[in-house]
């Protein structure tokens, strides 16, 4: 496995569409293996393909209890809003307030090119739709109701928020 290098906010590969995985390659599974272990090393919630310059429909998210591969993942169901706290590893040391779906279903493709679906409330929730965001080339700051003041962000960071 191998720490990928994340590439930030004004590299054009953040703003393009990824294409569909058709087949689970081994150089697919070496990129799942390579994204968790950059997430693991960045501290991060979620990682897509295309923050480590590869542009396909890819992400990993760390519920808490897992880190989750997602393969051509979409939202196929949403409820309910909040408004919480958002940060990309492409975009450091930017926090802000989005507006997102409470839950979300997502269904997406396993390593075993099965699909499955998982369902993410509150922090997993947010992560999921920032994720897949990335897969179409939006940033979190695109539709961000209010960027954090450093002030803010000094006191955010006494009760240990992670990024995305
Ligand atoms: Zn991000």
């Amino acid at each position: 496995m191998a720490i990928l290098n994340i590439v930030k906010e004004g590299d054009p590969t953040l703003r393009k569409t990824c294409r569909p995985v058709t087949e689970i390659t081994p150089r697919i599974l070496r990129l799942l293996d390579d994204m968790r272990e950059t997430l693991e090393d960045a501290n991060g919630a979620g990682l897509a393909a295309p923050q480590v310059g590869i542009l396909r429909r890819i992400a990993v998210v760390d519920t808490g209890d897992e880190v989750v591969e997602l393969i051509n993942p979409e939202i196929v169901e949403s409820e309910g809003e909040q408004e919480e706290v958002e940060g990309c590893l492409s975009v450091p040391d930017v926090w802000g307030i989005t507006h997102r779906p409470e839950k979300v279903k997502v269904r997406a493709m396993n390593r075993e090119g099965e699909l499955f679906e998982i369902e993410g409330e509150g922090l997993v929730a947010r992560c999921f739709c920032h994720e897949i965001d990335h897969l179409d080339g939006h940033l979190f700051t695109d539709n961000v109701l209010h960027i954090l003041t450093p002030e803010e962000v000094a006191e955010l960071m006494e009760d240990g928020e992670e990024e995305d």
